[in-house]
């Protein structure tokens, strides 16, 4: 090996140093998790002990019970606020906001006011918290903003708690917002998920109440969301343009060792990362975020990291804060954490799973098996709900998750198919099969519901069998969505999710009011009536309900046969997206208006198209200028050697093929890039939806092409030529 191949393997996993000590051991002192937690963020209580009695009763009615906002209170909250903020060490406050590029974004304004003296104040009033106006123009907003009036609105968000983000030289206060035009109309993804949680909200209650359950003042969607990652060393990220242009490696033969042993999932977390998960938990329990779980994941070098449930609104903002503080700590640590669904051909990629539920301010999780049948009539009727909204609304639930990085991992034996499927355990898929049958007819004897369904007391509480092939799985008390992708926000699939389940709830919701309307013996009894609408329901919708391998051939030929979607690429699921159904629920519900859903679908497609031209561009500036310039130094250097031999009359025939592979393959090589760059720079069609169907069928496979041969070559090219650190070295130095 070179000088300096050597130098960077032995210096990646030993020159790092935490604190300046060392091998990753930071000299604090261990956390104690209870004084830390939410110590950066303006919660609960510390409005409590800054704001008077009224105003924190005001607000407080706000965040638990969704009033409107009081703007009367605002400036004396603004004030708590400002104070407690600057004596955390905060110069700046910035409304944080998720525009629709899928990330956050913030603008700094200093607290600092000049005064009329000509000296400097700090001042923070509450229209400063309340509304913000940061230059829009450059977000993408899928035409819904006309260019000449490019203003936008951030707008506080109260139910999600502000927080101190730091810096040794000074912190800043992050205010979570919306962002809406001046026209009002949402050009990010929180707004959107508030109304949905507002649509479930109101379903959910009108439910209840027809099952005479009227405690209930408010339903909130709850999320958990289980997050994978990659670690890999900072120097060997740097020596990859891929990684640093793509997050994911563009190039790279399969190493010979890989994920074959399953050594790494669960094992004992290396020392260097489980510091770097120390640091990282430390800062999330500061901010509030309450994670939980931590382990080796599939993949060499591949983690997890999971937070306890909440409102999904706060949920979605601390999943965006988890990936923040996970790539920023890991510098700390002289790692990179990659958040791509797929850095590494022939290993695992990464997903994040998406536990969702509904929650009464009671304290009810509507999706808990009760203690008693009526309960559990309340439990299957929501049951059916999500049931039916999965078959109802598959082409939306699968078109939240499109990307051009989930493109690799759906369908791939490691993450669920395209195929939108419903896993229920055993149990539960006994108790729907029977409602189907009819079996209600043997009513009187059958005990719970008249519905022919035996007395539940055995429903899964805490199901038993798992089944990881599903995309959506029924977990015992939530259900859990896994293919969304690890790096995308998870706002567009519980938005989505939100109104689909609203929408199936509102449905049932109409059936069951007919039925208790009836007049004298038309009139059915409430377990009548549910038992009628659950029958129905669920013979519309069971087709998929699938408890198999969702990996195999078989299942893919049966969904076929149920009629299911199976949307397999992001061209295929986004291209469902605008369809007459899906606008006439977004807008029925009010969570997306027609331009709303149209600007989205605009921007997805956008986004799909920019990330594979950049990939190709940057697989052609490798190809070019790293690849092929190795192979043809090695070519030189075995002809030379050939030559050499000859002159002294030794006969190296297997020199001589060797080089004969390497030209052809070097070869290869050349042309496959000359491909790429033409159909890279091609016209790529006119509209959005023509330029990434062009992407997906002649810019991809170009690529492939050239990885292909870039592939072979790298386990022909003499070590020392080979200019970017492998996959072996990537994926096992720690
Ligand atoms: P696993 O899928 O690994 O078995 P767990 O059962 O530990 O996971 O839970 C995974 C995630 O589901 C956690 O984030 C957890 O907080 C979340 N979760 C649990 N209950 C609910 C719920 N009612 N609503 C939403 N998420 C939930
Ligand atoms: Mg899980």
């Amino acid at each position: 090996m070179s000088k300096v191949t050597a130098d960077y393997n032995i210096l990646a996993a030993t020159k790092y140093t935490v604190n300046g000590n060392k091998n990753g051991h930071s000299n604090g002192s261990p956390m104690d998790v209870e004084k830390i937690f939410g110590e950066n963020t303006f919660g609960l209580d510390e409005m409590k002990n800054r704001l008077p009695k009224s105003v924190f009763k005001s607000i407080i009615a706000t965040i638990e019970m969704g009033e409107p906002l009081d703007p009367t209170i605002a400036d004396t909250v603004a004030l708590a606020m400002k104070e407690w903020a600057v004596e955390k060490g905060a110069t700046h406050f910035t409304h944080w906001f998720q525009p629709l590029t899928g990330s956050t974004a913030e603008k700094h304004d200093s607290f600092i006011t000049p005064n009329k003296g000509g000296g400097a104040m700090a001042r923070f009033s509450g229209k400063d918290l309340i509304q913000g106006e940061p230059d829009a123009s450059s977000f993408p907003s899928g035409g819904l903003r006309a260019t000449f009036e490019a203003r936008g609105y951030t707008a506080w968000d109260p139910t999600s708690p502000a927080f101190i983000i730091e810096n040794k030289r000074g912190s800043y206060l992050a205010i979570p917002t919306a962002f809406a035009s001046w026209t009002g109309e949402a050009l990010d993804h929180k707004t959107p998920l508030l109304r949905s949680m507002a649509a479930l909200d109101e379903q959910a209650r009108r439910v209840l109440k027809l099952f005479d359950v009227h405690d209930v003042s408010k339903v909130v969607a709850t999320v958990g969301c289980e997050q994978e990652y990659f670690l890999v060393d900072e120097e060997y990220y740097y020596r990859r343009p891929d990684l640093m242009n793509c997050g994911r490696t563009l190039f790279g033969a399969k190493p010979p060792k890989g994920q074959q042993l399953d050594d790494h999932y669960f094992g004992t977390i290396p020392e260097r990362v489980l510091s770097c998960m120390l640091d990282v938990e430390k800062e999330l329990y500061r901010l509030g975020v309450p994670v939980k779980t931590r382990h080796n994941e599939v993949a060499p070098s591949q983690y997890e990291i999971a937070p306890i449930f909440e409102h999904a609104n706060v949920a979605a903002d601390h999943q965006q804060l988890l990936m923040l503080i996970l790539q920023r700590i890991a510098r700390k640590h002289g790692l990179v954490c990659l958040l791509h669904e797929k850095p590494f051909a022939g290993v695992n990629g990464s997903g994040k799973h998406n536990n969702w539920s509904m929650s009464t301010d009671t304290g009810h999780n509507l999706l808990e098996p009760g203690d008693n049948p009526h309960d559990n009539m309340q439990f299957l009727f929501f049951c059916a709900a999500v049931i039916r909204a999965v078959h109802k609304h598959q082409d939306l639930l699968r078109a939240s998750v499109a990307s051009a990085g989930n493109d690799h991992r759906l369908g791939a034996n490691e993450a669920p198919p395209a195929i939108m499927s419903v896993f229920l355990g055993e149990q539960l898929e006994d108790v729907f099969t029977q409602l189907v049958r009819g079996a209600a007819k043997s009513s009187k004897q059958s005990g719970l519901l008249g519905l022919g369904v035996p007395v539940l007391p055995h429903l899964p509480r805490h199901a038993g069998d798992r089944n990881r092939t599903s995309p959506f799985a029924f977990t015992g008390n939530k259900f859990e969505f896994r293919a969304v992708g690890s790096q995308q926000t998870v706002s567009v699939p519980i938005v989505f999710l939100n109104v689909m389940v609203a929408d199936a709830l509102d449905e049932m919701a109409t059936k069951l009011e007919g039925h208790l309307k009836g007049k004298g013996k038309q009139r059915k009894s409430l377990e009548e009536a549910v038992g009628a609408v659950l029958r129905a329901t669920i013979k519309e919708s069971h087709a998929v309900i699938f408890g198999g391998d969702n990996y195999s051939d078989a299942w893919h030929a049966e969904a076929k046969k149920r009629r299911l979607l199976n949307l397999k690429t992001t061209v295929d699921a986004l291209g469902k997206v605008g369809s007459r159904k899906n606008i006439k629920m977004f807008e029925q519900f009010n969570v997306l208006t027609r331009s709303e859903l149209k600007s989205r679908h605009e921007i997805w497609l956008e986004q799909y198209t920019m990330t594979v031209n950049i990939e190709a561009a940057t697989t052609e500036h490798i190809a070019s200028t790293m690849v092929l310039p190795a192979a043809a130094k090695y070519l030189a250097e075995l002809t030379d050697t050939l030559i050499g031999c000859d002159s002294v009359g030794f006969r190296q025939p297997g020199l001589t093929q060797q080089a004969r592979t390497l030209n052809a393959m070097t070869d290869k090589l050349q042309k496959a890039i000359r491909k790429l760059h033409k159909v890279n720079n091609d016209p790529w069609g006119d509209e959005a939806d023509e330029q990434a169907a062009y992407m997906q069928s002649t810019v991809i496979p170009a690529m492939n092409a050239v990885r292909t041969a870039a592939d072979e070559l790298e386990t022909v090219v003499s070590r020392e030529h080979w200019p970017m650190p492998t996959y072996t070295e990537i994926l096992f130095v720690k």
